[in-house]
């Protein structure tokens, strides 16, 4: 028999914000551990959450580069669960009324255009940390990241590999980042995925029971644990059992997933509408502002760079991978007499090689674009 593969992912990306989603507190990552949550983040008797309008901004910045509905009104709901790291006994999400839904995002795979489908966008609050490494035998807990602003991103189950995951993830990651709305550091924790996978016998309508694999912090992560979760399923059905729904952690030195925990359905969360908070309303003139403040965007850099300065398609495409290349060698260009050509062969060939070689980002590199 054979089998396809269907893939969908809920990715949370950390909104670039000073202070926290419904408070004051400050966002800088590193600080001593339980220095930074205050009163409302911690849900104490009697607070009141305020929404930062900066998230709201972001969010709607988000909806609009990809195409997405912007909802006039949305609602804040509460997601109940009992966690150490979240103090509240809640966390505030949207449930039932997203601010962004049907979105769209372009990937490549194989040299072919594929549109993937976004169902929705939403914001909602970071919970604390539980730490256990580095205390054996008891769990510590860093209220820290509770209340930091997040915008969750979940796509239609309509990626067909872990290439193609990964693609879609790449993709997502670049635009945030050129967007400015997320920093897009991967090791902090800043833009994470949970990857949801199935199987089901090739030319199958129906989908699958699917596993959640959570907190993927790399693309690397994300494609070895996709790939040992279509092999354990299909190994799973093929010897006659069938595919537990459930949550699932990635053990990277041992290179699987095992069991977390089954997975939990809606009405296990309780959401209800949060009093705490009013509705989101967003105008037709507010969408429009925000319209002129999306920057250009990956694609429209890449037909610009090759019209602009007479680069090569493939070349173009190395300079637009992250904003911060792109402007490297726009700045570099700016100098007179500079050869745009030229410029891109030594970038291309010369600094990233070097920079390859010896692991390091642009960012720590001791060289000035011009
Ligand atoms: P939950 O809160 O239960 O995780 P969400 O609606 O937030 O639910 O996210 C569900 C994710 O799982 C979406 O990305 C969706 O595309 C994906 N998904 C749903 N069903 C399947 C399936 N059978 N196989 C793979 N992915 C799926
Ligand atoms: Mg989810």
């Amino acid at each position: 028999m054979e089998w396809e593969t269907v893939i969908g992912l809920e990715i949370h990306a950390q909104l670039v914000a000073d202070s926290k989603i419904f408070s004051g507190a400050s966002t800088v990552f590193g600080a001593e551990p339980n220095t930074q949550a205050c009163a409302v983040d911690l849900g104490l008797p009697g607070v009141l959450p305020v929404i930062n309008e900066k998230a709201v901004e972001m969010a709607v910045l988000f909806g609009i580069a990809t195409n997405a509905q912007i909802a006039r009104h949305s609602v804040f709901a509460r997601k109940n669960y009992f966690y150490p790291d979240l103090p509240k006994g809640y966390q505030i999400s949207q449930y039932e009324a997203p601010i962004v839904a049907h979105g769209t995002l372009n990937i490549e795979v194989d040299d072919e255009t594929k549109t993937i489908n976004i169902t929705r966008a939403h914001l909602e609050e970071d919970a604390g940390k539980s730490l256990h490494e580095e205390f054996p035998g008891s769990t510590a807990i860093d209220l820290n990241r509770a209340g930091t602003p997040l915008l969750e991103i979940v796509s239609e189950p309509e990626m067909r590999s872990a290439d193609e995951a990964v693609s879609y993830m790449r993709e997502l990651h670049r635009l945030v980042k050129y967007l400015g709305i997320c920093d897009g550091n991967m090791q902090d924790g800043s833009f994470r995925c949970d990857a949801n996978v199935s199987v089901r016998p090739k030319g199958s309508e129906e989908l699958g029971t699917r596993t959640e694999t959570k907190n993927l912090n790399s693309f690397r992560l994300v494609h070895q644990a996709i790939e040992y979760e279509v092999e354990r399923q299909i190994e799973i059905i093929e010897s006659g059992g069938s595919v537990v729904q459930e949550t699932r952690l990635f053990d990277a030195t041992k290179g699987e997933t095992r069991s977390m925990r089954s997975k939990e359905d809606a009405h296990d969360y309780r959401y209800f509408p949060d009093p705490d908070l009013l509705p989101i309303k967003v105008t037709e003139e507010y969408i429009n502002v925000l319209k002129i403040k999306v920057p250009e965007l990956p694609k429209e850099k890449l037909v610009r760079f090759v019209r602009q300065y007479g680069l090569a398609h493939d070349d173009a495409k190395i300079l637009i991978q992250d904003p911060e290349t792109a402007t490297f060698f726009e700045t570099a260009v700016e100098v007179d007499g500079a050869d745009p050509k030229q410029a891109c062969n030594w970038l291309i060939g010369e600094l990233f090689g070097a920079m390859n070689k010896a692991n390091r980002t642009l960012a720590d590199v001791p060289i000035s674009p011009d």
